[in-house]
């Protein structure tokens, strides 16, 4: 990975950002928040690394707009958003309090500070359990709990889950973040702190390339392999492209084994969550948020 590349999608993803902050309100079409954003990445000379996600409430993370998609933004509203340069990765996530709630500010407040906290105790050779741990007792601080089997993740060339995962909450796993590549994010919660597998999300990954014959299958895979390559992909990306025949095509692969299929994610007592996220490179002497 090319450091320049590194450091141009995360300014892309901090300035998107932004922009998103500005332009969300109430009851705008999350379909309109989602083509807005990722427009909004080509413009300044990104790719969507992921299609962007936008939860609401009790839903943590995996819920993207469908290309007909009516529901309209409220709530506690997680924004999770993906850049890459030729392959080098930016992850970052913020969430906004759409009904004047002092508890969504509250749980918004928890998981930044979660955030913040946890980046001021980085340095080369960290271990990934003390940074769950500042993250659990920071939410914790604040009268919440921290989404335990939700994490951050490595990230490599071409993949957002390179291997290594940062807990919300310390393990017992003795794992050292050396230099390179990391996604840090906690999510607080009023519930019980876990999420489960709800409905799918039309969000898909290209798990295996084996053949298939049906050609609109063909023609998707095609597509996959030359423009999301081993990134997360969605539905509505697909339908935009080939039309609604696209969404029989993706089930023709899913059946064939060649997609993974991303669940979205539920939180267990159906509790509000909140989220904040940043890209971090470690190098030898220095830590660089690059999202920030
Ligand atoms: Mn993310
Ligand atoms: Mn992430």
């Amino acid at each position: 990975m090319k450091e320049s590349n590194i450091i141009q999608a995360g300014k892309i993803a901090s300035d998107v950002k932004k922009f998103a902050r500005e332009f969300i309100k109430k009851d705008m079409l999350l379909l309109e928040i989602a083509e807005k954003i990722e427009s909004k990445i080509v413009e300044l000379g990104g790719k969507p690394a992921f299609p962007v996600s936008l939860s609401i409430d009790d839903v943590a993370a995996h819920y993207t707009p469908s290309y007909d998609d009516e529901i309209l933004a409220k709530g506690l509203l997680k924004i999770d958003l993906g850049v890459h340069v030729k392959g080098c990765l930016a992850d970052t996530a913020f969430s906004m309090d759409l009904e004047n709630s002092e508890e969504n500010k509250k749980l918004i407040t928890a998981s930044e500070q979660a955030l913040k906290n946890a980046i001021k105790i980085l340095n080369k050779n960290i271990s990934a359990s003390k940074i769950g741990k500042i993250i659990h007792e920071t939410i914790e601080s604040h009268g919440f709990f921290p989404i335990i089997n939700l994490s951050g993740h490595s990230m490599e060339e071409y993949d957002l889950h390179a291997g290594i995962t940062i807990p919300n909450i310390e393990d017992t796993k003795n794992i050292i973040l050396e230099k390179g590549l990391y996604a840090i994010e906690p999510f607080a919660t009023t519930g019980n702190g876990k999420v489960y597998e709800g409905k799918p999300s039309g969000i898909y990954l290209l798990t295996n390339n084996k053949n298939i014959r049906s050609p609109i299958a063909r023609e998707i895979l095609k597509i996959i392999e030359e423009e999301y390559i081993t990134l997360p992909f969605c539905s509505r990306w697909l339908v935009k492209k080939l039309g609604t025949k696209a969404l029989f095509g993706l089930r023709q692969l899913e059946e064939n084994g060649n997609l993974h299929h991303f669940p979205q994610l539920i939180e267990i007592s159906h509790n509000k969550v909140s989220q904040a996220e940043n890209t971090i490179l470690i190098k030898d002497n220095e830590v660089i948020v690059t999202t920030e």
